[in-house]
């Protein structure tokens, strides 16, 4: 392809990639990364014009304008995978490779020293792709498939950056109007044609694949506590039943005390204040393959997976006791919100999960009916087994 067609056809890319995602910005949010990845483009596509007309520009700005604005594009690249991380990132940090970059080159044009002002450009873009790969490869970005495509798309670019350094190190370092050949400056643009349709499509498929995946962990969450639901929750005991082969779990049903007074005293923003103070105690009492989910109202089961019938009971016993040394700052020291429990312990063989539920739900109510603030040991009927 004729050098002239590649420039355009990168800067017409460029350009429509800019303009999707200024536009996204004003539709989608957070949009710093929108913003971010629009003027990265916007600016690669300055850079590439740059190039494209360096025959026409005096040296050293024809070396220098371009190469300024290609640093400028890919600090910009950086700042968007960064906040698209939720990494600490400052708009400093995009300015200031390519202030490095311009302060290096001045100091090499002074001396003649082209090689220095070519190699500097090529080390400090390689450095920026590899910070850009690795904030996609931060945990973030766990499971989606998109920051895959991304990091392959800044790995090619920075194996590029990488020879280009070697290039200019083997040879005098190239400068100025017609430093390149036309074969070499044809790799160039064809490579850059492949980044940026990979940074372009992966960089759009990456926001919207971590949205789909806020939407589904906001589905398995409770608003109010944010520990998992009862959808979560059904389906985990689900999977539970089904596997084979079994082990034995232990299933808990908690329902708190006299939760009606704690409103009618202290009103119901207090109430909901117990809730979560309530629910992040207990999380912190569990193991990582547990699962603590709020049934509904102030009623909350918990999964053991895994354990033995004593450990299943010390564990729903420490909870409830850890729920009655619960302090709150709407209350009195005395006061104390207490929790009752029922539970089951076994493999779930030939039992389906409403069977379960009726059975701890009868060690609860059992544990109501004996005085509140303790936990029952519930056995399925004859006839669910
Ligand atoms: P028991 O010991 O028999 O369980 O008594 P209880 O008062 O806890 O039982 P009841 O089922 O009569 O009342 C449950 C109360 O929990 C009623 C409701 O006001 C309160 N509640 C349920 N969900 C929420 C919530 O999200 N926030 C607040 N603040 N209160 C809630
Ligand atoms: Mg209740
Ligand atoms: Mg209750």
């Amino acid at each position: 392809m004729d050098l002239s067609t590649l420039f355009s056809a990168n800067v017409l890319l460029l350009s429509i990639f800019a303009i999707s995602f200024l536009s996204m910005s004003f539709r989608v949010t957070p949009h710093g990364h929108w913003r971010s990845w629009a003027l990265a483009n916007a600016v690669l596509a300055a850079a590439l014009v740059c190039f494209a007309f360096s025959r026409q520009l005096p040296i050293p700005a024809a070396y220098l304008v371009p190469n300024t604005l290609m640093l400028l594009a890919f600090g910009f690249h950086w700042h968007a995978a960064r906040q698209l991380a939720h990494l600490p990132s400052k708009i400093s940090g995009v300015i200031a490779p390519t202030i490095a970059y311009l302060l290096v080159a001045s100091i090499a044009f002074q001396f003649s020293n082209y090689a220095l002002a070519y190699t500097a450009s090529n080390v400090i873009f390689t450095v920026l792709c590899i910070t850009t790969i690795w904030a996609f490869a931060s945990k973030s970005f766990e499971g989606l498939i998109s920051a895959v495509g991304l990091i392959l798309a800044f790995v090619f670019i920075a194996a590029e950056g990488v020879l280009r350094t070697a290039y200019g190190l083997i040879t005098d370092g190239p400068i100025g109007p017609g430093m390149l050949s036309d074969t070499i400056q044809d790799v160039h643009l064809l490579c850059m044609l492949l980044f940026v349709s990979m940074t372009g499509a992966f960089s759009l498929a990456i926001s919207f694949e971590q949205i789909a995946q806020r939407h589904k962990e906001a589905a398995r969450r409770d608003p109010l506590t944010g520990t998992f639901n009862r959808r979560e929750f059904q389906s985990r005991l689900d999977e539970l039943l089904h596997t084979t082969p079994k082990d034995n779990f232990g299933l808990v049903h908690f329902d708190l005390d006299y939760f009606k007074r704690v409103n009618d005293q202290f009103g119901h923003v207090a109430g909901d204040q117990a809730l979560v103070k309530i629910c992040s105690s207990v999380k912190t009492h569990l193991r990582q393959d547990d699962c603590f989910a709020r049934l509904g109202g102030e009623e909350f089961a918990v999964l053991l997976p895994d354990i033995s019938r004593e450990n299943a009971f010390k564990v729903a016993d420490r909870l409830r006791e850890r729920i009655s040394d619960l302090r709150f700052d709407f209350a009195p020291d005395n006061f104390q919100i207490t929790a009752s429990a029922g539970i089951y312990h076994g493999d779930g063989s030939q039992l389906a999960s409403t069977d379960l539920q009726h059975t701890v739900d009868k060690g609860l109510y059992q544990s109501k009916h004996d005085g509140r603030n303790r936990v029952t040991f519930a056995e399925p009927q004859a006839n669910s087994a």
